[in-house]
């Protein structure tokens, strides 16, 4: 060939290619990546969502409901999109979406649209809460405060928005899955997130944290409902892929209080690691699981009787006597006073 830029092809058929794996050396046009990551996902989905054998016993309706937390990005609308293909048909599964709302200006709404738009698209079931709902300051106003709680609390001191949001938006997703009555709640965290959160627990020493990420298929824990993560064998660059295939709507900014969060510098870290060493994703998320496993093997209860206590304040379920959401919602009230 005289020079020129080839266009690789897809290895399974004629057309061009759209994405290449390094971890795994195969090219795929657009149709055959949305087969490979269905099928990932269709895998997964099976290993960690166990459902009862009979459904609609005697006529009566103890059907599974699943909780789909969705944002408005592309990853929960890939996992909505793939729930609802996969489980939609079932008598026995109901599926609804929910969306905590952070009180973000010019990022939640629109998202949020984004969100409905999808659902309407495939006639679910959608449910939101907002921070002030729940009684929390609007992330907008935490935001503005947070100058004032790291002086005034040495426990903050290093805190970004996003330490804040995590631990209201866990308990906005907590009590969208008490009202649905979900037994199950599905999250869109893909390879890419998955191995960003391995590797800041293990760097913060968080062996306990580690143990308890999701899936907690085989694992529950005490007071919520069970996580799994249909997505996290998928990394977040086919994610996008399969859905600009599939024209899913799906908002494209990212939240403005984001930069300055751990987890972007993780983010980098990863990718630079990733383009270094392929596979090293996977090599951290595998990590993870056999760690879990081992664990299970070792102290099959060890997570049953953990967290008897309630917290004083809110009744959710804590390790001390109020939980984070309701400490941090005091530095604010303190901050705001101020
Ligand atoms: S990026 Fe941080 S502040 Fe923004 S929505 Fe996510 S957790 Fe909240
Ligand atoms: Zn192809
Ligand atoms: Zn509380």
């Amino acid at each position: 060939m005289a020079g020129g830029l080839e266009i690789p092809g897809c290895d399974s058929c004629d057309k061009p290619a759209i994405l290449h794996q390094d971890y795994s050396g195969r090219t795929f046009c657009g149709t055959h990546l949305v087969e490979s990551v269905r099928k990932r996902v269709s895998r997964t989905l099976r290993q960690q969502l166990i459902l009862p054998k009979s459904s609609l016993r005697d006529g009566k309706d103890d059907r599974t409901t699943i909780l789909v937390a969705i944002s408005g990005g592309k990853d929960s609308a890939v996992l909505l999109e793939r729930i609802h293909a996969i489980l939609g048909p079932r008598p026995d599964v109901r599926i609804i979406a929910g969306c905590v709302d952070e009180g973000i200006a010019d990022y939640r709404s629109p998202s949020m649209e984004s969100a409905r738009k999808l659902t309407d698209s495939l006639g679910i079931e959608f449910i939101t809460i907002s921070y002030p709902e729940l009684g929390f300051e609007k992330m907008d106003e935490v935001v503005e405060l947070l100058p004032t709680i790291r002086q005034q609390h040495g426990e903050a001191k290093g805190m970004a928005p996003c330490s804040f949001c995590g631990v209201f938006r866990r308990s906005g997703l907590n009590h969208l899955a008490k009202v649905s009555g979900a037994d199950i709640m599905a999250l869109g965290h893909n390879l890419d997130d998955m191995a960003q959160s391995v590797l800041m627990n293990m760097q913060k020493g968080d062996l306990d944290r580690t143990l308890r990420l999701a899936p907690h298929t085989s694992r529950p824990l005490a007071g919520i409902a069970p996580r799994i993560v249909p997505l996290q064998w998928v990394p977040e660059r086919e994610v996008h892929a399969y859905a600009m295939h599939l024209g899913l709507p799906f908002f494209h900014e990212e939240c403005p209080h984001a930069p300055g969060a751990l987890r972007q510098r993780h983010r980098e870290f990863i990718a630079a690691l990733e383009a270094d060493v392929p596979g090293s994703r996977h090599g951290l998320v595998h990590t993870a699981e056999r760690l879990k496993e081992l664990h299970a093997t070792a102290y099959p209860g060890a997570f049953e009787d953990h967290s008897a206590n309630s917290c004083q304040r809110c009744g959710s379920m804590t390790s001390g006597q109020v939980c984070k959401a309701c400490e941090m919602m005091d530095w604010v009230g303190q901050a705001g006073a101020t």
